[in-house]
């Protein structure tokens, strides 16, 4: 502290007792002083010590800075103002400051709380007068309360807000006696649950509560009571003025009279009604994110494609069952290492732009090769994606693995069987194609197009583009068999011509499936066609040829008829007369032995003769036929009896008949066909002969049949007595050719008809042929000898 020159200045008169009273005094005043002294060095608040100026008036208008304290410039920030006046230190506030020194007029000190503007600091402190009124002195002790007045203020400020807070929806504050009747109830609880303080006040705080709640809310007053304390957060349900349910937090805490006698609760609630809907949303939520939680565990677990989770740097965090299936290697023994690791040395060296784009694009999928636990490899089909912690954070990868070595071996055996498909297909000339019936698209392959002349991908895929590259004659069946198969669900099978190009049209076969919908409605029509020109035309050389043949065999034939008819015949003639004549001159001059011989010879000429005979007529049967006409059976008959009236007479024989049918028939032969079988049935029969003619409408056919009582034929011999020369008896019992029946069959044969035997020895024998009711194009059959 220092020392101003008003010190020193406090002197009394001296005497001799005033001397010694001086002395005392002085020891007295130094020791004041000294302690006076360390007080304001040591004080922590500031301290000053002003004279202050008067005006005319008397009234102080400056003071002068007398003496500071080492705290004074702590508190203020101002350096040592001794000597200075309070206007030239704080010229912007003197005139403030000074009204707390005109305050002092009443002697007392004054206190004051106030801000200076230019410190940007509060002070707060004592102004007195200091030392005699006269001496115009006056002292500050004062501290710089900045610090403790922003506290202050941020608790005036929390008090205002706890005061808003009060006043706003979210609380409500209550008083209540000891039996838990309202004292007091802010108006909030009105904006809350719709009462009003004057409607709760008077009344129990259990009244509003639930059945199940009161209990709970009686314990803990009670508690509250017997270990007094404060109790917070407790949560409770209410009743609204509405009967809903309001969930409630109640704080509160128990107050008592000097005595310690319970006098009631004061405390304060608040509404947590949406906090608890939130909450309980938030609970259900949760719930379901566990099961979902759980849910996703048992997909991924029982997953039938491997399932693996990787961190960023690739180590493998999880790996599902069908993981560890398909690579042979457990959970443990994977979980930890680098997934890199289990790759084939060329991916290895792929991971890295795999990754790229994984975390470019957040997906990728990928084949990759993984190398088993038994050292063999798989390729696998990798769907890999970025996967996030809940905090939106990248956390690795997650890779959906499908073993896909059975789909490439699947697809190599699919492309061989293509490739064998395709082959076949060029090799057999088989083209494909396909018929949209609602997008009228027709798809044709080039082969398709090939057949039809057309260069490839030029067909211009309708179906009316399809017809008319058909021949105009074979449309019709053709639109036919469509009909049939898209109505009727045939297949589709049909050869047909194409338009000819070159003068030449090409032979389709085509066959096709109609494809139907699940109503049953056509949807479409695909097939195949071949290309059947070549072997058509192989078909038709080899008929052409074998006709050629025919033809050649037939001349010869033809030929060697002539020759039997007339240079054979011209020698035999000569045989067979010269023999006679041998016969005739010499029957008497020849023995026994050499009439024989010469007969013989004349027997054997002339059933040479007899043969030769029979084998013109049997060639005669179709190059000697007559057209067809129509031709009454029933007039037949009549013309065969005049034919045989002699051996029917001599044999007395009966022929019984049906009304015959007109036929469509080569007149003649049907006489001869008839003829021959009436004859057959006379001939072979000891008794007299009975026969019945009879005919029957078999679908087209007219079957007849000539029914005899005669010897009968063993079955073994059916077929043989059809064939030429074939006889089942001596010439000496029954007279005969054995030309008989192939005539007939030739001759029915000829009708496009058949003819068969039925017969039991000794009973008798019944032939049958038919001829086809409508023979037409018969005539046109190019082959005759
Ligand atoms: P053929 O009458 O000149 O002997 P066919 O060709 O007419 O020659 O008959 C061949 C053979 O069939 C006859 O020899 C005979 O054995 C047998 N045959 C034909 N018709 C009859 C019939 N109605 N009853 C029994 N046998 C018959």
């Amino acid at each position: 502290m220092r020392e101003s020159s008003t010190y020193g200045q406090h002197h009394h008169p001296h005497d001799e007792l005033s001397e010694i009273q001086h002395l005392q005094n002085r020891n007295t005043n130094e020791r004041l002083t000294n302690k006076y002294l360390s007080l304001c060095d040591s004080i922590s608040e500031g301290f000053c010590v002003f004279q202050f100026v008067t005006d005319g008036n008397l009234d102080p208008v400056d003071c002068i800075f007398k003496e500071v304290n080492p705290a004074f410039e702590r508190h203020t920030g101002l350096p040592d103002p001794v000597g200075r006046s309070l206007k030239e230190v704080v010229p912007a506030e003197y005139r403030h400051w000074m009204k707390y020194v005109r305050k002092l007029s009443s002697g007392s000190p004054v206190k004051f709380l106030d801000f200076s503007k230019k410190l940007g600091k509060w002070f707060e402190g004592t102004v007195f007068v200091f030392g005699e009124p006269e001496e115009h002195s006056i002292a500050i002790i004062f501290s710089d309360v900045t610090e403790k007045k922003k506290v202050e203020d941020e608790l005036m400020e929390s008090k205002k807000r706890y005061q808003s807070l009060i006043e706003t929806n979210i609380d409500f504050i209550w008083e209540m006696d000891k039996y838990g009747r309202y004292n007091y109830c802010s108006p909030q609880i009105e904006k809350l649950w719709g009462f009003k303080p004057e409607d709760v006040i008077g009344k129990s705080t259990f009244d509003f509560l639930p059945q199940e709640e009161k209990e709970r809310a009686r314990e803990l007053f009670k508690s509250a009571v017997s270990s007094p304390g404060d109790f917070s957060q407790f949560e409770s349900t209410s009743y609204n003025r509405k009967g809903e349910i309001v969930y409630v937090e109640t704080s509160g805490t128990p107050f008592f009279d000097n005595s310690g006698e319970l006098l009631g609760f004061r405390g304060i609630s608040r509404d947590i009604t949406l906090r608890k809907k939130a909450e309980q949303d938030y609970m259900k939520s949760q719930l379901a994110l566990k099961s979902s939680e759980s849910k996703f565990r048992s997909i991924v677990e029982t997953a039938n494609e491997g399932i693996c989770v990787v961190d960023e740097k690739l180590t493998i965090r999880y790996i599902n069952g069908k993981l560890s299936e398909i690579t042979g290697y457990s959970p443990d023994e994977v979980t930890g290492k680098n997934a890199s690791e289990f790759l084939g040395k060329y991916d290895r060296f792929r991971l890295n732009r795999i990754l790229v784009r994984i975390n470019n694009n957040g997906k990728d999928d990928f084949k990759i090769m993984i190398v088993k636990k038994d050292g063999s490899c798989v390729t696998v089909l990798a769907s890999t994606a970025l996967i996030y912690d809940e905090n939106g954070r990248k956390e690795g990868y997650m890779g959906m693995i499908t073993d896909i070595s059975a789909r490439i071996a699947i697809d190599k055996d699919l492309k061989k069987t293509k490739k064998k498909l395709e082959i076949a297909l060029n090799n057999g000339k088989i083209g494909t194609w396909e018929w949209t019936i609602r997008t009228n698209v027709v798809i044709w392959d080039t082969r398709m197009e090939e057949m039809f002349n057309l260069k490839p991908r030029t067909f211009e895929g309708t179906f009316s583009a399809f017809e008319s590259r058909v021949h105009e004659e074979d449309l019709p069946h053709v639109r036919n068999a469509i009909r049939e198969a898209l109505l009727n669900g045939k297949p589709y099978e049909v050869v047909y011509r194409t338009i000819p190009v070159n003068g030449k049209s090409h032979y389709i076969s085509s066959k096709a499936l109609v494809m139907f919908s699940k109503k049953g409605n056509p949807v479409s029509l695909s097939g195949v066609a071949f290309d059947i020109t070549d072997m058509k035309e192989g078909a038709e050389n080899v008929m052409i040829k074998l006709n050629e043949e025919l033809l050649r065999s037939n001349s010869d034939l033809r030929q060697f008829a002539a020759v039997a008819s007339h240079d054979l015949q011209e020698p035999l003639r000569m045989i067979a007369s010269y023999t006679q004549l041998l016969q005739q001159k010499y029957k008497d001059k020849l023995d026994k032995d050499a009439i024989d011989y010469i007969n013989y010879a004349v027997g054997g000429s002339k059933r040479m003769y007899e043969m030769i005979n029979a084998l013109l007529a049997y060639s005669r049967v179709n190059s000697h036929g007559n057209n067809f006409e129509s031709t009454d059976m029933n007039d037949v008959l009549e013309k065969v009896k005049d034919n045989l009236k002699l051996i029917i007479k001599e044999k007395d024989a009966v022929i019984l008949n049906e009304k015959l049918p007109v036929l469509f028939a080569d007149k003649n032969q049907m006489i001869q066909l008839l003829q021959n079988l009436i004859e057959n049935s006379i001939k072979f029969c000891h008794e007299s002969p009975r026969i019945h003619i009879s005919s029957e409408l078999v679908e087209t056919n007219h079957v007849f049949s000539v029914e005899d009582n005669g010897i009968g034929i063993e079955p073994q011999y059916f077929e043989k007595i059809f064939r030429i020369f074939q006889r089942l008896h001596t010439p000496e019992h029954y007279k005969g050719a054995g030309i008989g029946l192939p005539v007939c069959r030739r001759i029915i044969e000829r009708h496009s008809g058949k003819i068969w035997v039925k017969s039991e020895p000794g009973k008798g024998s019944t032939f049958f042929f038919y001829l086809p009711e409508e023979n037409g194009g018969f005539l046109n059959f190019p082959l005759e000898i």
